[in-house]
């Protein structure tokens, strides 16, 4: 596990000194849905120092076994408002806002726990009807509701493109919540940061980073498929 990890770090690091960015200014998000406590506990001791989890309750049972250890959670999956209350308990950033009703939910269970929560908002650029995030045209409007909450704090933009088998295939989709990104941060929208960016995945990770990544979110190339 150590090399593996020690391997991604490297291909991140190249990645971004490679199109002239600073490696620190992209993090790995070790997505470990389906994954057992013991072996993401053999990732943090391999140096992963953020875990990427898609279902509370599975998260819920990891997070209790592995409360301790010095790791950040992160939220990549989809959110039911009605489960806002646990994501908040349990998440450092959530990746996957996609509306304004989940947004107003996180931000009424943070409050209550005198959080601020962090989060991006997961945005559907290939409008995809299977595909959850909000659509391109209704992203200002969200960012703007959004800002208006004071128990959230808003830093980035997240996309999960169309699978390809082609890396450079999802190229576009990366360039894309670039530019939104970018527009949106032009705005100066009072409580928006705009300074993150979620995309990436085992396949693609690296034009991920060439098109502006800094969080990649990485399950297969460090625990293996899934089943
Ligand atoms: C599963 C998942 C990933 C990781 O995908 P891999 O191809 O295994 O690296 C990344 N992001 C999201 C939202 C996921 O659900």
């Amino acid at each position: 596990m150590k090399r593996i990890v020690k391997d991604i770090h490297q291909r991140i690091n190249r990645a971004a000194v490679g199109c002239g960015r600073k490696p620190e200014t992209v993090k790995l998000v070790a997505v470990s849905k389906t994954v057992s406590s013991e072996r993401v506990s053999e990732a943090i001791d391999s140096g992963v120092t953020i875990l990427g989890e898609n279902y509370i309750q599975e998260a819920r049972e990891k997070f209790n076994n592995l409360v301790d250890r010095p790791v950040k959670w992160h939220f990549i999956g989809h959110l039911q408002s009605n489960k806002a209350k646990y994501a908040v308990r349990m998440f450092d950033l959530i990746h996957s806002i996609d509306s304004i009703k989940l947004a107003k939910a996180v931000d009424k269970e943070a409050r209550k726990i005198a959080k601020v929560q962090d989060i991006l908002i997961q945005v559907n650029i290939s409008q995809e009807e299977t595909k959850t995030g909000v659509g391109e045209t209704e992203t200002l409007q969200l960012v703007k509701q959004i800002s208006n909450l004071d128990n959230v704090r808003l830093l980035g933009l997240m996309t999960m493109p169309p699978f390809f088998n082609a890396p450079e295939k999802t190229r576009p989709f990366f360039k894309q919540l670039s530019q939104i990104k970018e527009q949106i941060a032009g705005l100066n929208i009072k409580g928006v940061e705009m300074k993150e960016l979620s995309m990436g995945m085992t396949g693609d990770f690296e034009v991920a980073i060439e098109e502006g990544a800094t969080f990649v979110r990485i399950g297969t190339a460090i625990f293996g498929a899934r089943r």
